[in-house]
């Protein structure tokens, strides 16, 4: 349509991260609490992990001048558990009975495992020494005091949560969740699982859209579907506290488009209009007069998911403080021939798997329409074709972008 500035995929999300701000801290537990959400300091280890010399087997901890090539009789003089070590320090021809994770008493230069060690009474016999280990985990070999073990904007995932929990930290500074309202337009939409007329379809997209925020570290606010009329739209958006508002459907230009009309009610700030891009193309961006983020989408559910994968992910990245919010991609080898793309990028549906040698394949799904949400159920990955590619043979490498699908 004359007069519509399409902008490539790049510059587009350019633009919409332009105006993205990372949003305020607060302080979580380092537990659950904190699961999903962007750190925003640096996590420092407040003490060396193992802070003591630590015992890896159960056994016998023995000073050096204990290990021989010959078995050797030993006096036990006492006992180190995890959580209570032995005060005491080992000699010659003494031994101390020790279980993993408990501090190595001084003077032990090796943990004998106790299936190498015979115990009677206060005596144990040692078997000879065992070559391969000291079986003594070194202070400090998981990290030191004060070592920086995780930076600002990266994700608390359970591993990262563990590691700060074992670093000493009670509470992480995190960026709070985005709030985002989700709002299907169409006269067709009913409500998931309610009544439906015979010329009506169900609402898919916001179910799906609300679902996808909610696994991207946000909190989707799910409104019912709205109709086609701009007063309609506008007022159920208006009173919405929300930082980004996500609409579906009404994205292009036909006479029952009115989502940007409606927004204009909301003092719609244009940023992007439209992107070459296929599927979604009407997909548009820009902020309200009172400051909220709003990203348009169009109606079909391959359309809006694509582009929620380009361009939503990213913005919802940026506005919990990620380090690099655009989109990782990965590479796999085409399994069929890919005709010469146009002008617009193309992100077909596909599925990956392995080659005989080990070789990741993508494989693009039958079907491409836009409409198709078996289809997009079915994708494991978008198979990237750029603006403009040439045709591409059968083992030709690719670009895809992973689905995270659970
Ligand atoms: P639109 O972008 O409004 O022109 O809609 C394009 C196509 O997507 C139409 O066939 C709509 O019925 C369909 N559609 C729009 N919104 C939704 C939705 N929320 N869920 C499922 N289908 C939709
Ligand atoms: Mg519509």
């Amino acid at each position: 349509m004359a007069g519509i500035r399409l902008l490539s995929v790049e510059e587009a999300r350019a633009r919409m991260l332009a105006q993205a701000r990372p949003l305020p801290t607060q302080d979580v537990p380092v537990g659950v609490e904190a699961l999903d959400l962007v750190l925003a300091q640096t996590v420092t280890a407040t003490r060396d992990q193992p802070p003591f010399p630590a015992a890896a087997m159960d056994g016998y901890a023995v000073a050096a001048g204990g290990l021989t090539d010959s078995p050797q009789t030993l006096k036990v003089i006492g006992e180190s558990a995890a959580g209570r070590g032995f005060g005491g320090a080992v000699g010659e021809s003494e031994a101390v009975r020790i279980f993993t994770g408990a501090p190595v008493p001084s003077g032990a230069a090796w943990v004998v495992p106790q299936e190498n060690a015979r115990r009677d009474a206060d005596r144990v016999e040692i078997a000879p020494r065992d070559q391969s280990s000291a079986y003594i985990r070194a202070q400090g070999v998981d990290f030191r005091s004060g070592q920086i073990l995780l930076s600002a904007g990266s994700r608390l995932d359970p591993w990262r949560i563990g590691l700060a929990a074992a670093a000493g930290l009670g509470l992480v500074s995190v960026h709070r969740r985005p709030r985002v309202a989700v709002l299907s337009t169409g006269e067709e939409l009913a409500a998931a699982g309610g009544p439906v007329g015979p010329d009506e379809i169900y609402d898919s997209g916001s179910p799906a859209l609300s679902a996808l925020i909610t696994k991207w570290g946000a909190v989707a606010i799910r409104l019912a579907p709205a109709g086609d009329k701009a007063d309609d739209i506008a007022h159920a958006l208006r009173d919405v506290a929300a930082d980004l508002v996500v609409t579906i459907g009404g994205a292009s230009v036909g006479d029952h488009d009115l989502v940007k009309p409606a927004m204009g009610l909301l003092g719609l700030e244009l940023k992007v209009e439209s992107v070459a891009v296929r599927p979604g193309k009407p997909t548009w961006f820009g902020l309200l007069g009172d400051g909220r983020l709003v990203l348009g989408l169009p109606g079909n559910p391959a359309s809006a998911l694509v582009c929620a994968e380009l361009f939503l992910k990213p913005l919802l990245d940026a506005m919990q403080g990620v380090e690099a919010p655009e989109p990782r991609l990965i590479h796999a080898r085409t399994t069929q021939a890919l005709p010469a793309n146009g002008g617009r990028e193309h992100w077909m549906r596909a599925s990956l798997s392995y080659g005989p040698d080990g070789a990741l394949l993508a494989t693009p799904l039958k079907d491409q329409d836009s409409s198709l949400l078996t289809v997009y159920s079915a994708a494991d990955a978008l198979l990237r074709r750029s603006v403009n590619a040439s045709g591409a043979a059968p083992g030709d490498v690719v670009q895809a972008l992973p689905l995270q699908r659970a």
